[in-house]
């Protein structure tokens, strides 16, 4: 199966993170060819790789990873697209979270061999960016589902009526813990005036906590106390999804195994056992090969951030880095709270 290049790399990094700085030096000497197919295609091409910072810095140890991650071109509009249609091409119905909640009673969708792929977006930032992945999914005759948050780095009234209007699915990306520093009394109250604005665009029906790493308070507590159903709520992904059913796929940290580095952003219940089959991929490039492959699960929810996904390649390059830089702070993270 690992025909992808970038398992290739990963290699050659330990190895040379074990091997003495001499035999490195002689290894960069020759010209290191790699024949990597790109981006998983048809396409194989050949890319030489000169180490020359090699010879001026003895203390410097390339990364492959990020090498191959800048040649792979990942999170990009065109293998979002990719990954859609091969998805389509393998039978998966791409619906919205509420199309789910309104058919797990009815057992449509439970249990069945019915593939289905639930399309979560949440909205954390740069609204304009999820107007392009909505656009795809449009014009695939897809629908998903679009969260979006209070604040102004995600709430834009124009960008929530146009992807309204494509037909998706608009929810609210709820905090409201964290806005009312944990008054459980204030953040309901805050929680049904903005379903309320949000309801102004869009007939409301399913909610989703916004998990930021860095704040203490957790958005799911609220519902230890109210019932989001009383308020026409039909959903919430964390808790009316059968995770023992669907598998959960997020992009949270720019790759598709970041649950490592997640501390809200995961089904830890269920993680293990997904590991164990096997069902955890890294780039997109892989899960698009899985699904060719008819190997991933027939029922599948995907929650993917579309600020990270551009085909822009400032933005591209930016959202890059800075990921890769919170995965190390987000690994700290969970390391102290341990
Ligand atoms: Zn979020």
């Amino acid at each position: 199966m690992n025909k992808y290049f970038e398992i290739v790399p990963t290699h050659l990094n330990t190895a040379f993170r074990h091997t003495p700085f001499n035999k490195i030096k002689s290894a960069a000497k020759i010209q290191i060819n790699f024949y990597i197919r790109k981006h998983y295609g048809q396409k194989i091409k050949k890319i030489r790789v000169r180490l020359r910072m090699l010879k001026k810095n003895r203390t410097f140890v390339p990364d492959f990873g990020i090498l191959c991650k800048i040649v792979m071109r990942d999170f990009t509009l065109d293998i979002y697209r990719e990954l859609l249609e091969t998805l389509q091409k393998q039978g998966y119905e791409l619906i919205s979270y509420a199309e789910y909640c309104r058919n797990t009673d009815i057992s449509e969708y439970r249990n069945t061999e019915k593939r289905f792929v639930i399309l979560r977006h949440d909205v954390d930032a740069k609204p304009w960016n999820s107007l392009k992945t909505a656009q795809i999914e449009h014009s695939l005759g897809a629908k998903a589902t679009y969260y979006f948050r209070v604040g102004k780095e995600s709430n834009n009234p124009e960008v929530i009526r146009a992807i309204a209007q494509l037909g998706h699915e608009i929810g609210y990306h709820y905090e409201d813990m964290a806005l009312c520093q944990g008054d459980v009394v204030k953040a309901y109250s805050h929680f049904q005036t903005w379903l309320g604005y949000f309801r102004q665009y869009y007939a409301v029906e399913t909610v989703c906590m916004h998990g930021a790493p860095t704040n203490k308070y957790d958005g799911r507590d609220l519902w230890k106390v109210y019932d989001y159903k009383a308020l026409g709520v039909i959903g919430e992904p964390y808790f009316d999804t059968d995770f023992s059913d669907v598998l959960y796929l997020t992009d949270t940290g720019r790759c598709w195994d970041g649950y490592k580095v997640s501390v809200r952003d995961k089904i830890p219940q269920y993680q293990d056992e997904w590991s164990r089959r096997g069902w955890t991929w890294h780039t997109t490039g892989e899960l698009i090969q899985t699904i060719k492959d008819n190997r991933l699960p027939a029922h599948v929810m995907m929650t993917t951030h579309p600020q990270r996904w551009t085909n822009k390649k400032n933005e591209w390059g930016k959202e890059l880095f800075v990921q890769n830089f919170k995965n190390i702070v987000k690994r700290i993270l969970i390391l102290t709270k341990k």
